[in-house]
């Protein structure tokens, strides 16, 4: 536990459509059992070509009304409605929820590290994508890892953004200290860390957000924990949610 390690992974060039990035990550890093590699979902969605030209996307009305109040392209306004199941918030900037539980600003559509004109979806279905990439690292390089997809969000009451995991393997979401005591005894009623979230957010700092081209990032030594997958809050229990909804449908 004290001697946690964290290494970028160096020299990944610029991802295009078709690169094998585990391969890629496997030739630059050796990799040992039970290290954890967070991987940005930049790189892993330009690689598998989750990616449009702008001058490709035709704005409905509603996108072309969005991009007015909020001072976007309504080409960008458009894509980010097409990566989204539920609009949230429509202004100042959009909120919406992804068809894989997440919500987030502008759909997590990204216009930054790829070519003008270019924009980055997130990966449709980034916990299948966290586990092929288990397997593909398994078979390059024999290594039984952990896999964290993460991407910079947002949050609610703090400025600053910081790293998401979006999709993960190897291990769960949360851990669950629910039953355990603290120092006096004091059985804990509701405390789960949202552990893959805290190491995507350290390799989201490692990472950076411009021109450091560290798109990978290796933890060593981590403990290991036990708990549970349900990172997203249902929509009942989510009172946010339900609030800024409520707020944005009057
Ligand atoms: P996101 O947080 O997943 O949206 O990704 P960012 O755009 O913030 O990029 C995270 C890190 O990956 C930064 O260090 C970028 O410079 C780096 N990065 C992004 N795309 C590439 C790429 O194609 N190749 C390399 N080597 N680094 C990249
Ligand atoms: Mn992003
Ligand atoms: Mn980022």
């Amino acid at each position: 536990m004290e001697n946690i390690q964290v290494m970028g992974v160096q020299g990944l060039p610029l991802i295009h459509a078709g690169d094998n990035v585990s391969e890629m990550i496997c030739e630059r890093m050796p990799l040992q059992d039970g290290d954890i590699l967070c991987i940005a979902s930049t790189i892993y969605s330009k690689a598998k070509g989750y990616t449009k030209k702008l001058s490709a996307i035709i704005p409905t009305e509603r996108a072309g009304r969005l991009g007015k109040l909020n001072g976007e392209d309504p080409r960008f306004v458009q894509a980010v409605l097409d990566a989204s199941t539920d609009i949230i918030m429509e202004h100042p900037f959009i909120l919406s929820e992804l068809a894989f539980g997440h919500i987030g600003v502008r759909a997590g559509v990204d216009q930054s590290n790829i070519e003008d004109g270019m924009v980055i979806f997130l990966p449709p279905d980034p916990m299948q994508s966290a586990r092929e990439i288990r397997d593909e690292i398994k078979a390059c390089c024999g290594k039984d890892i952990g896999i964290i997809i993460t991407d910079t969000c947002g949050r609610s009451f703090r400025r600053g953004q910081t790293g998401n995991a979006i999709g993960w393997s190897g291990f769960t979401a949360i851990r669950d200290f629910r039953g355990d005591t603290d120092l006096f005894g004091h059985e804990l009623k509701i405390t789960e860390e949202a552990v893959v979230d805290e190491i995507a957010g350290f390799a989201n700092f490692v990472m950076g957000e411009s021109n450091n081209g560290i798109p990978a990032v290796v933890f060593r030594n981590c403990p290991k924990w036990t708990g549970h997958d349900d990172l997203y809050f249902r929509n009942n229990e989510d009172i946010t949610k339900k609030v800024l909804k409520k707020e944005f449908s009057q």
